[in-house]
């Protein structure tokens, strides 16, 4: 989450504060909640439920939190949770997708559900000073040895996928389906879901009527609910261009060409890619993240290089995007007087993450079961250009598989409240001080994932 993601998201937290004053940080607050929801109907009898899971659901994620493993290094993780899995009277296959776990409860006819928990941790230094920071460190593809950390809150999504579990097994008597409860490895490099898919998770597994998970958010107040109908999370493309110049003197500039002059150019012309060729209703991102050329003040360059990244939503403005960089970059190129055969070369990194898409009318159904139980702790909140890959269950076959992501905020009240009124900012997902409201955010997650799966799949006449 950007600062300024967090900023458009604000106002409607805000306002929704002034309903739910008494929530605040860990227990007490829930307990205030559950006082809250004797319109449910079941009477806050689910949530009671899961509040005495908390404790046991606490545990384990301090324990998950404490040991991080970085993308497709999941393994200690993904064999942990596997098996609680099985020990709950799942059917578990691990090393689906290299570490990922399907875990299948059969329990007569009915809808299948999917959820869905990611399971990698960060290359970053824990900061939060917490007594159960991560001290783990690990030697990522780049060879540097780092430390590592939960900075995304994967730790948060496994654990309330942990406690939904439960709830789902001890209610077996109240829903009839297939549940299939997937830990997905590699979120952050994009992979994860893509490598599952293609292990056969939709051939060898029950496919999915419907998928969800959550994603917590480091913008809104621990324990609301955000969601978004339609486009949620966007295309994320990384472009790398390199482009040639003919380097020489930096005091004899008529006998070159310079690779840096041609790369301005090209730097500034893509701000025009968004501003004068894409649709001002479609929401569009070209980010120039990287400048790289040159090694000292009198040697002109014979190479510059470029990494962008590149956010749409709709397969038609990526497309629009990724051509139009080919097409200013040659055209750049080709006007400083450089040869077709130096042109520069624009290469686009697969595979790419796409676009999550919350089906709207599926959106809206969650959301309405889950209203009278949350109230005003669930907003809608603005689509973001942040990017996940809980997209790819969709696109593997979008004519029967639903799906929604939903947020559900992290951040401790009363730092909530001082960054509304300007006296602190907010550490967002991935930065080293990311310390959420845990027991908030895993007791709302599980409670809403519960509800939402036993809406889904009702015992039939009941
Ligand atoms: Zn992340
Ligand atoms: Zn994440």
């Amino acid at each position: 989450m950007t600062r300024k993601q967090r900023l458009a998201l604000a106002p409607a937290m805000a306002l929704a504060l002034a309903g739910a004053a008494a929530l605040g940080s860990e227990t007490p607050a829930l307990a205030d909640a559950h006082m809250e929801t004797s319109e449910t109907s079941d009477g806050g009898e689910l949530r009671a439920s899961v509040m005495e899971d908390m404790p046991a659901l606490v545990d384990l994620y301090k324990d998950l939190h404490a040991n991080p493993e970085l993308s497709f290094e999941e393994h200690e993780t993904a064999a942990k949770l596997a098996e609680r899995a099985r020990a709950m009277g799942f059917e578990v296959t691990e090393g689906v997708g290299r570490t990922g776990v399907v875990a299948v409860l059969r329990n007569g006819e009915g809808p299948t559900v999917m959820l869905r928990a990611d399971m990698d941790g960060l290359p970053v230094v824990e900061q939060t000073g917490l007594p159960y920071a991560s001290t783990r460190t690990a030697v990522p593809a780049n060879g540097v040895e780092t430390g590592v950390m939960h900075a995304c809150g994967h730790d948060l999504h496994m654990t309330a996928w942990v406690g939904t579990a439960q709830q789902l097994v001890e209610r077996r008597d109240e829903w009839s389906g297939t549940l299939v409860m997937i830990l997905q490895p590699a979120e952050e490099t994009g992979e994860g879901a893509l490598a599952m898919l293609e292990d056969g998770l939709y051939e060898r597994f029950p496919k999915p009527d419907y998928v969800l998970a959550f994603h917590d958010a480091a913008q809104a107040p621990a324990g609301f609910i955000g969601y978004s109908k339609g486009y949620a999370l966007a295309n994320v493309d990384s472009v790398d261009v390199v482009i040639p110049g003919i380097g020489g003197h930096g005091a004899y500039p008529h006998t070159t060409k310079d690779p840096l002059v041609i790369g301005s150019s090209i730097v500034m012309r893509l701000q025009t890619l968004v501003s004068r060729e894409i649709n001002p209703l479609d929401p569009a991102v070209v980010t120039v993240g990287s400048f790289a050329a040159g090694s000292k003040h009198n040697i002109i360059s014979d190479e510059a290089r470029l990494q962008i990244t590149v956010r749409s939503y709709t397969d038609e403005v990526r497309e629009q995007l990724l051509s139009g960089i080919a097409r200013i970059a040659r055209g750049e190129a080709l006007a400083a007087g450089m040869p077709e055969d130096k042109l520069p070369k624009v290469t686009v990194q697969e595979p790419y993450t796409p676009s999550t898409y919350n089906h709207p009318e599926f959106t809206e159904e969650v959301m309405a079961g889950l209203s009278p139980r949350f109230g005003e702790r669930i907003q809608e909140v603005p689509s973001v250009m942040g990017g996940e890959d809980f997209g790819q269950f969709y696109r593997a076959d979008p004519d029967n598989v639903q799906t929604l992501i939903f947020w559900v905020g992290g951040v401790p009240m009363e730092e909530f409240q001082a960054s509304q009124r300007g006296e602190i900012e907010l550490p967002s997902l991935h930065s080293p001080f990311w310390a959420p409201d845990a027991p908030v955010v895993i007791a709302t997650a599980t409670e809403a994932l519960t509800a939402a799966t036993l809406d889904l799949m009702p015992k039939s006449g009941g």
